[in-house]
């Protein structure tokens, strides 16, 4: 007679541990949710008790469900008042929160989720809201906007996030939290979120939260991940060209170089260029349009280098980055365990590559001292171009003008290009990724297709109706 099956004991960091309803915990099991991430289990007792909390989590950490499943919990959905908003400081960011947000809430009927940033008209925003949104997810001065036109009240709302509260800060966006919060009740619960702890935020805390609670969870980088780091010394004068030679000798299809400053960003990539490299850069002041082009080439892989600064590349969620560059050295040795934490994900093995002169030695010990290892230093005059030729990205873009609000899903890219309307039919494995925005769609082809595929798309019709398209 084969054993009856027993539950196993609940672990402390089992979502079963929470006060949460059934419904949640079977769809948080679906999501594959199964065990809290450290995050998690730290804020989530707390949070649903109704503490206010000062959180310092990165990206990655699963800090969204962390205050997305705190907040759902205090919705009454069959009141039609935005019960839940939550700030932040890009639209990129605020789809992503939004989406997981969506996806949390399924377990729960009829929860509204709305999001309001800047970049887009206030009409359909406002119309949005007046049929009613629970939950508001958006970047500060959008949803100042709309409080001061009335579109959009908050005498209702129970939560308030601050999600990467110190990337805000870094925004400017300090006065603009500050106007929101004075239209919100002061029985809120407030919590807050943020990868760093500058000054900035313990005023934002004395000013707008009750006693909050603070927690930290060490980070380090993620275990089954294999970074093989290597350190080389350079003369100030060096450092950029360096970068160019680290990339013809590893060959790298997708890197990101982080550079401390806006300045050296631009300088770098101005030298990549010119040296025949795909590379494009982000740092904070891209206007969203810009940004979106840059991160779409990225992430599709026909553009092989982001240079990028830390603010400005927080949140990426991008996967199979084979290498990642320190152009500079950051003082802060917790940032660089979260750089070069961004290869290696998911037990591939990655490759961080550190430039360090005479003067950073100071913050490489440091780092040192943090991941306690000794680095692992090699001679620059190792490196030597290896394949044949420049470096090019597999891929390229293509620019359709049409996006969301032409109603155009990825199925019907997908459609156009694996027809026979307009030029031979494509097939799926010579298609990359195609990412639809409000306003346009980006598609990646096999670089050597691009002209003949945007031809095609061009000839032929997307969604039954013709559209204008460009090799970005
Ligand atoms: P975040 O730090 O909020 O950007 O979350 C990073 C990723 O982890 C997202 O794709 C989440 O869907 C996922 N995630 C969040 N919590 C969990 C969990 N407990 N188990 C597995 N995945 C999770």
């Amino acid at each position: 007679m084969s054993p009856t099956p027993s539950t196993p004991p609940a672990q402390a960091n089992d979502f079963e541990t929470l006060a949460l309803a059934p419904a949640m915990l079977a769809n948080l099991h679906q999501l594959g949710y199964t065990r809290m991430t450290p995050i998690q289990s730290a804020s989530l007792p707390l949070a649903l008790a109704g503490t206010d909390l000062i959180a310092q989590a990165q990206t990655g950490s699963g800090k969204t469900a962390a205050f997305a499943l705190a907040l759902l919990a205090s919705i009454n959905p069959r009141w039609f008042a935005v019960q839940a908003l939550v700030l932040c400081p890009t639209r990129e960011l605020a789809d992503q929160v939004a989406v997981e947000i969506r996806r949390l809430a399924r377990a729960q009927e009829n929860i509204k989720v709305v999001t309001l940033c800047g970049g887009v008209a206030l009409r359909g925003q406002r119309a949005s809201l007046e049929n009613g949104a629970h939950v508001v997810v958006g970047t500060p001065g959008r949803i100042q906007d709309h409080l001061a036109r009335g579109h959009l009240t908050l005498e209702g709302l129970k939560t308030l996030v601050l999600d990467e509260a110190d990337r805000m800060l870094d925004m400017g966006f300090f006065d603009d939290i500050a106007n929101v919060v004075r239209h919100a009740p002061a029985s809120r619960q407030t919590l807050l979120f943020s990868a760093t702890y500058p000054e900035g935020i313990a005023k934002l805390a004395h000013q707008f939260m009750r006693t909050p609670q603070q927690i930290k969870v060490a980070s380090a980088p993620q275990s089954g991940t294999a970074i093989e780091q290597r350190f080389y010394e350079v003369e100030p004068s060096q450092r950029l060209p360096a970068v160019a030679m680290l990339l013809l000798h590893f060959r790298p299809v997708s890197t990101i170089a982080f550079c401390n400053t806006k300045q050296r960003c631009k300088d770098l990539v101005a030298l990549l260029q010119a040296q025949g490299l795909s590379a494009l850069a982000l740092y904070g002041e891209l206007e969203q349009r810009e940004r979106d082009l840059v991160l779409a080439q990225f992430a599709n892989r026909s553009c092989s280098v982001l240079v990028a600064t830390d603010v400005a590349s927080r949140g990426l969620d991008i996967g199979q980055l084979e290498a990642v560059i320190n152009v500079d050295i950051t003082p802060d040795p917790e940032v660089h365990v979260h750089r070069i934490g961004r290869t290696g994900r998911a037990g591939a093995s990655g490759l961080a590559l550190s430039l360090a002169s005479m003067q950073e030695m100071g913050a490489v010990g440091k780092i040192e001292q943090f991941q306690k290892s000794s680095s692992v230093w090699h001679p620059l005059d190792e490196l030597t171009p290896t394949g044949s030729g420049p470096l090019f990205p597999p891929m390229a873009t293509l620019q359709i003008l049409g996006g969301r609000k032409e109603k155009i899903r990825p199925g019907d890219v997908l459609g156009a290009l694996t027809s026979e309307d307009g030029g031979p039919a494509y097939t799926r494995d010579q298609i990359g990724k195609i990412a639809v925005t409000e306003f346009c769609t980006f598609v990646a082809v096999a670089r050597d297709l691009a002209h003949a595929a945007c031809d095609k798309l061009n000839a032929g019709k997307v969604k039954g109706k013709s559209v204008r398209v460009r090799v970005v």
